[in-house]
């Protein structure tokens, strides 16, 4: 079943063509990659998926309903379909427990209990139970990274975007962030992951969107993008990032 369905999505930053008549669809339980040069309109694509850029045309449906018309409720949405950025973007002025109780209370009505119960169950997950009381100011970027996965993770998202998350990490914490993205990915949770990390893509990946130019110039899965691209622009890109 899709969760969610992009039809002829289109985007325009003024003359700028950014998102080309995209066609993209998200399945239950997949994991789906998007790879490409920067400037391809990955982000664009991700921020659309979830409202922060309203398109300019087509239709992004949830569930069969789309999403462009009517009222929707913009935080819950974004509760269901969550995100994680390349800049965390924690609440610098709260702790580790509060960042994941906020958007709970506000968002899901939850009591205080019920999410600080939550909290700790998916900061444990991600390994970060050890830091409920720490300031983001006194973590390094793996751990910020960590308890940025946690947070959305206590909306109950159906869908978790992931926009480059490894990116503005130390070498030697990339790791520990993909494999927590492993362990969802193999745990049944729906991700769409724009990534630079080809291994993690190849691996972990059930779908890989190649992006150039704000279209979609090939799709598959990882062994036929990778091992087998067809276009050119795919070939040329693959061998760049060898
Ligand atoms: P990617 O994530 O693949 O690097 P983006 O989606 O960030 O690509 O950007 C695609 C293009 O859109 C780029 O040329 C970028 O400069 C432009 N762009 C992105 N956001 C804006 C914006 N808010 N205003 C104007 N141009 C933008
Ligand atoms: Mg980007």
């Amino acid at each position: 079943m899709s969760i969610l369905s992009v039809r002829h999505l289109q985007k325009h930053f003024g003359d700028l063509k950014v998102l080309n008549d995209i066609d993209f669809e998200v399945q239950e339980g997949e994991t789906v990659c998007i790879i490409g040069s920067s400037g391809s309109g990955k982000s664009t694509l991700l921020r659309c998926l979830n409202l922060l850029e309203m398109p300019d045309g087509g239709e992004i449906c949830y569930h069969d309903k789309n999403i462009m018309e009517g009222h929707i409720d913009l935080n819950m949405h974004r509760a269901k379909i969550g995100m994680v950025f390349q800049s965390f973007y924690l609440f610098n002025n709260m702790n580790v427990l509060e960042n994941c109780v906020l958007g709970q209370r506000k968002v899901l009505k939850r009591d205080r209990k019920a999410c600080e119960a939550k909290a700790l169950e998916l900061l444990t997950k991600v390994g970060m139970e050890k830091f409920v009381k720490a300031m983001p100011s006194t973590l390094s970027g793996g751990q910020k990274q960590r308890v940025a996965i946690a947070r959305a993770l206590c909306m109950d998202p159906e869908v978790l975007l992931f926009d480059e998350p490894t990116s503005a990490l130390d070498p030697e914490m990339v790791n520990d962030v993909l494999n927590v993205m492993k362990g969802l990915s193999g745990s049944g949770l729906t991700m769409v992951v724009v990534t630079h990390e080809m291994s993690f893509a190849h691996d972990v990946a059930d779908r890989v969107i190649f992006m150039d130019k704000g279209v979609i110039e090939e799709e598959g899965t990882p062994e036929q993008l990778f091992d087998n691209p067809q276009k050119e622009r795919t070939k040329a890109f693959l061998s760049h990032e060898k």
